[in-house]
């Protein structure tokens, strides 16, 4: 399996586009790594995680090739992870494909919903009606499959409705992408613990970088992060070769400059992602 990361931001991104901080100035200035885009990533080229307003910038900067992509899976509605309106441009007219072929989008009420009230009203129902486009309700704990794989989305706590993060499996591999989540709930530990998951890499949300306490629920730290490895580890869901990964990023969290969170997190066992990363296992 591989995963590219192809936007590792919070909302605002690295730099935010109003903000002057020092993190976004010298994130203007070195470039490369330091520059971090809305949170997106895809799964073998194939499953997309999240449809954030910069896919278009991921499209010209990453080669991700949506012309190819058939598969989206959302975690939430917030606008960093779901653009709805930029769907309207797969519509016949806005776009021309050589072969006729249906995108599948999953998500939960909330993250539909979303799409519903958000993209034009006629062309939605254009491409739903001909099957070009087609909506797929999931539920918390339920697997599905798409295009091979087993997907299961499980309960993140986060303030939007309906959240969700998600556990990606396909010949006896295994993915874990939490992010938009604080230290998860109990539920989500019992589930593990049922149905004893062995994860190959687990990519976790470090919204706040190296801050010691986090002043909300909803994101997490590296703190946060190690306490899940951790957790993960005396479970036996994971183990040495496990491949973590702190990704989801705000410019206001702590040491999160590229460079200075790179070296910090790697000293704890985790990879700092980046725009671009891809790694395979
Ligand atoms: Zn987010
Ligand atoms: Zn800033
Ligand atoms: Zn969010």
């Amino acid at each position: 399996m591989k995963i590219k990361f192809l936007g590792t931001a919070a909302a605002e991104g690295i730099p935010g586009i109003f903000c002057e901080c020092e993190t976004c100035e010298m994130a203007r200035q070195k470039k490369g790594r330091f520059i971090r885009t809305r949170s997106q990533s895809i799964i073998d080229d194939k499953i997309l995680i999240d449809f954030p307003s910069d896919t278009y910038y991921h499209v010209l900067s990453h080669g991700l090739d949506l012309t190819k992509v058939h598969t989206m899976i959302i975690t939430h509605n917030h606008f960093d992870h779901l653009y709805p309106d930029e769907l309207n441009m797969r519509s016949s007219g806005y776009s021309y494909l050589k072969e006729k072929s249906s995108l599948n989008i999953y998500g939960t009420d909330a993250t539909l919903d979303a799409i519903r009230n958000r993209c034009s009203e006629n062309i939605l129902q254009a491409m739903l009606s001909v099957n070009d486009l087609t909506l797929n309700r999931i539920e918390m704990f339920t697997p599905f499959e798409a295009e091979g794989y087993k997907i299961t989305a499980l309960k993140a706590t986060h303030r939007a409705p309906d959240s969700v993060f998600y556990m990606i499996e396909k010949d006896g591999k295994a993915i874990l992408y939490a992010h938009d989540t604080n230290y998860f709930d109990e539920c989500v530990w019992d589930y593990f613990e049922k149905n004893n998951v062995y994860f190959n890499l687990v990519s976790l949300d470090c919204t706040e970088a190296n801050i010691e306490e986090m002043g909300y629920v909803g994101h997490m730290n590296l703190n946060d992060n190690l306490k899940v490895k951790e957790r993960l580890s005396a479970m036996k869901c994971a183990d040495e070769k496990t491949i973590f990964v702190s990704n989801h990023f705000s410019h206001s969290g702590k040491d999160v400059s590229y460079d200075i969170f790179k070296s910090i997190a790697e000293e704890k066992g985790f990879l700092t992602s980046y725009d671009g990363l891809e790694v395979s296992f």
